[in-house]
């Protein structure tokens, strides 16, 4: 039986990614095994920055955004002497497995580190949901509702002065926060990377809106696809509405965690250390339905993503009215 574990936070934070730190303090705990915190991500490994964590901590950290243990990038982690440093320090420190809450380039490290001896496995941590082994990710209720109420505010006024607001989301490869925030706030207009429209065709869109005398449009638009204050004044243009753009940027990472995100945090976290007590590794826990389920990393990375066109068919259906 294994007595001492670590766990650690890498790539994009996430609200929610301190809950599953906690997760995993408390159900070590639960099955007498020692947690080490690893202070950011793969860049603690390599520099031995370990710490005991206790419950106290756990309990603190619970409902914090952001993440205690701190992430961060370190592309360096791709070659093998830089992961045997990492592997040299967790052996004196007599850590002997390893939950890994991050994105897929995380996995990928945490697999590596599985084949040189470590145990490891990963929980889905991102905002963006953009990770195919798991339906839901850990940030991502969070981020989604943050959306949520700033769309909101940004209608009240949009429909108080007769205008068109664009929205600029996160989520560069993954367009779920657009999609599901257009169906969550009524938006008329959205544009993803998995349906993407070109500025004439939103403007157009908005145009018709415009004829059929709609008081107010809201369009939301993944990020990377277009500059949103340009795309403002080209809707403004041709549409005749007046059009502000709000980009939400960095408000969309940080964050008292839902509730939603908190459940997934913490049971995915237990999931895994239940794992590990079991000498598995290489595995990433995530949600298949409202299943958690632990699956191989390496045969799960190009998996593809699950069919989101019946969500884009929704969206489309609630709009038909306006003749798209
Ligand atoms: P995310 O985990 O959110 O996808 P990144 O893609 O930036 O974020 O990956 C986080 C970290 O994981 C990288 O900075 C790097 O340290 C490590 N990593 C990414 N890809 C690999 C890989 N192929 N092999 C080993 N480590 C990797």
């Amino acid at each position: 039986m294994i007595k001492k574990i670590g766990v650690l936070t890498s790539g994009g934070d996430a609200p929610g990614m301190n809950a599953a730190v906690a997760g995993v303090v408390r159900a070590a705990h639960a099955k007498g095994i020692e947690v080490y915190g690893v202070r950011d991500g793969y860049l603690g490994l390599i520099n031995g920055w370990f710490e005991k964590l206790d419950i106290d901590f756990a309990q603190n950290i619970m409902n914090r955004g952001g993440t205690a243990l701190g992430s961060a990038r370190l592309p360096e982690f791709k070659e093998v002497s830089v992961r045997e440093k990492a592997v040299k320090n967790l052996k004196d420190f007599g850590i002997e497995a390893l939950v890994v809450c991050g994105g897929d380039g995380s996995y990928m490290g945490a697999q590596r580190l599985t084949e040189m001896g470590i145990n490891c496995i990963g929980l889905p941590g991102t905002i963006d949901n953009d990770i195919v082994s798991s339906d839901y990710t850990i940030g991502f209720d969070t981020a989604l509702n943050t959306i949520v109420e700033s769309i909101d505010k940004v209608r009240d006024t949009m429909q108080s002065h007769n205008r068109c607001g664009v929205i600029e989301v996160m989520g560069n490869q993954c367009g779920d926060l657009a999609l599901y925030a257009a169906i969550a706030t009524g938006a008329e207009v959205f544009s993803n990377s998995e349906s993407k429209l070109s500025e004439d065709e939103i403007v157009e869109q908005v145009t018709k809106l415009k004829k059929a005398g709609k008081r107010s449009v809201i369009v939301i638009v993944s990020e990377n696809i277009y500059d949103s204050a340009a795309l403002a004044k080209k809707i403004e243009a041709g549409s005749g509405y007046v059009t502000r753009a709000t980009v939400l940027a960095h408000t969309q990472r940080g964050g008292i965690p839902t509730a939603m995100d908190r459940h997934l945090a913490v049971t995915t976290a237990t999931y895994a250390v239940e794992q590990l007590a079991e000498g598995k590794g290489g595995l990433y826990v995530g949600l298949d339905g409202t299943d958690l389920i632990a699956r191989d990393i390496e045969s799960t990375l190009n998996m593809p993503r699950k069919d989101q066109s019946n969500k884009i068919k929704t969206f489309r259906l609630l709009n038909s009215q306006f003749g798209k």
